[in-house]
């Protein structure tokens, strides 16, 4: 069975890349009807930041993302917060030391810099392996009693895997092919501290296999630590679960990998929800008023397509299309203004009086205090939101779009006032009168009479249309002007056009 992991480690709110990680786990795990399981890699204390847990659980709801087994749901390999498992490891790392895998080591800070500066000095490079074992302070090169005895003393310790001598291991990789590693090159990790906590390798590790995880899908900043995971498993004696590594996802101008600084400068958000701290608050894409929907589709499509050029998909055609193989190698550009089309496209799609409603505080805000839930005002809104969305990226642009609809011009555009002559308010008035006489007070019909007018009269399109709309929005904008005519009424728009004319 397919159980993939997002393992975050709570030391902030959660990167849009990060979340990318998670998304591409959910499809994969959906699209083979596998298991997509949240655990929490909290060992390193240090780094441990309060409400970056529950973020990551409200970024993944938020999205419709939620994952099946985490922690307080569905624990059937739990507990899901590594420092809850804390007991589970040591275990681990001795059955690692009996087996020859792994060794003691008591070198202290400051001796492991003597003898990086010494190499460095010598102009090599210090690695933590077989190169230098001789030379370290550990259990390889001092008697099992004495290390014994250091232990006893209380003295510091970590456990340090023992990487095997000259291996060229050939890795696969679902996305990248064979990848290939020298084990001379590796340092021998730390895999458990003498704070009794393991290092995130040993427990990524053993959770992995303890929760019968059988894909590791994950960023490509872990590509370098995949031969250690790799050894590990074998030194263990269990099966690797298969892996795959994610594509860099790049600043969306220049090179290198997107940071949150890119976001400030050019004022985009690089996380999913708002982040708020002392320092400042970071924005987030729920609060700039992206549909959870349109962040899923940008991201789905940072470093993967379906094969065509389809680009809008629904979290369903998602799961359906979505395919490892085909995630690129490369890293992916991320683009803050295509992100805003995404937007838009998704907007559109949404359901017109759910559309209204969001639109509903954003009025109340601005007086309309009418706008609540009176269905009189969300049929009326309904049709408003339906004339103006084309043009809309996010809902808080409804008002600028649309708030001709509510309230009367204070000011005419005065390019557009240009086309006012002085035959314009004569005929104004004319067109209130025919205004006056129509009973069946609708857009189409309304237009019907009025052109009638226009034509046996032989009044060219232009002197009455421009001024009328000039009369009813205060500029040259705005939807099709019978469809605003219907929607503000007769008695409005005769009082706007009089007004107008003064
Ligand atoms: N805890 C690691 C992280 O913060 C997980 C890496 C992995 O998925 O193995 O990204």
């Amino acid at each position: 069975q397919v159980r993939v992991r997002f393992a975050p480690s709570p030391t902030g709110p959660l990167h849009i890349g990060g979340v990318r990680t998670a998304l591409f786990n959910y499809l994969f795990a959906k699209k083979h009807n596998g298991v997509f399981y949240l655990r929490i890699e909290d060992t390193d204390q240090t780094r441990f930041v309060p409400g970056a847990e529950e973020y990551i659980m409200e970024a993944l709801e938020w999205l419709g993302i939620s994952p099946e087994e985490t922690v307080g749901k569905n624990e059937k390999f739990g507990p899901y917060r590594q420092s809850d498992r804390k007991e589970l490891y040591l275990q681990y790392a001795d059955q690692l030391i009996n087996s020859g895998w792994a060794y003691y080591a008591f070198d202290t800070p400051e001796s492991l810099d003597a003898h990086r500066k010494q190499h460095e000095a010598e102009g090599k490079t210090f690695i933590y392996n077989h190169h230098n074992r001789e030379k370290l302070d550990t259990s390889l090169v001092i008697s099992a009693e004495e290390t014994a005895k250091r232990i006893a003393n209380g003295e510091h310790y970590v456990i340090r895997f023992k990487t095997p001598v000259n291996e060229t291991l050939h890795l696969q990789d679902i996305i990248r092919g064979e990848v290939k590693f020298e084990t001379n090159l590796l340092d021998d990790k730390v895999l458990f501290k003498s704070d009794g906590m393991p290092t995130y390798h040993l427990a990524n590790i053993v959770d992995d296999h303890l929760m019968e995880t059988s894909h590791v899908i994950r960023g490509e900043e872990w590509l370098p630590s995949m031969p250690l995971h790799v050894l590990l498993y074998r030194a263990f004696g269990w099966d690797a679960p298969e892996f795959a590594h994610l594509p860099l996802i790049l600043k969306p101008i220049g090179n290198g990998k997107l940071s949150k600084r890119d976001g400030d400068k050019l004022g985009f958000p690089v996380f999913p929800l708002e982040w708020k701290t002392e320092e400042g608050v970071s924005s987030g894409y729920r609060e700039k008023g992206f549909f959870p929907e349109a962040v899923i589709n940008f991201l789905a499509l940072l470093g993967w397509n379906d094969g065509t050029d389809k680009e809008i998909f629904s979290l369903d055609e998602l799961v359906e299309a979505f395919d490892l193989n085909r995630v690129h190698k490369s890293g992916a550009k991320f683009d803050p203004e295509k992100n805003k089309w995404f937007n838009h496209q998704h907007l559109i799609k949404q359901n017109n009086e759910d559309l209204a409603k969001d639109f509903t505080p954003i009025l109340v805000e601005k007086g309309f205090s009418s706008f609540d839930s009176a269905q009189d005002d969300i049929t009326k809104l309904t049709k408003i939101v339906s004339l103006i969305k084309e043009r809309a990226h996010f809902v808080s642009e409804f008002w600028e779009l649309s708030d001709f609809f509510f309230q009367a011009p204070t000011s005419y555009d005065e390019k557009a006032s240009k086309n006012w002559k002085e035959e314009t308010p004569a005929l104004m008035q004319e067109l209130t009168s025919v205004l006056e006489n129509i009973e069946d007070f609708t857009s189409v019909n309304i237009e019907t009479i009025v052109k009638d007018w226009m034509t046996k009269n032989e009044i060219g399109m232009g002197k009455v249309m421009q001024p009328f709309r000039l009369s009813l929005v205060g500029a040259l904008k705005g939807p099709h002007l019978f469809d605003i005519v219907e929607i503000i009424g007769k008695e409005e728009t005769i009082s706007r056009i009089q007004k107008a004319i003064v």
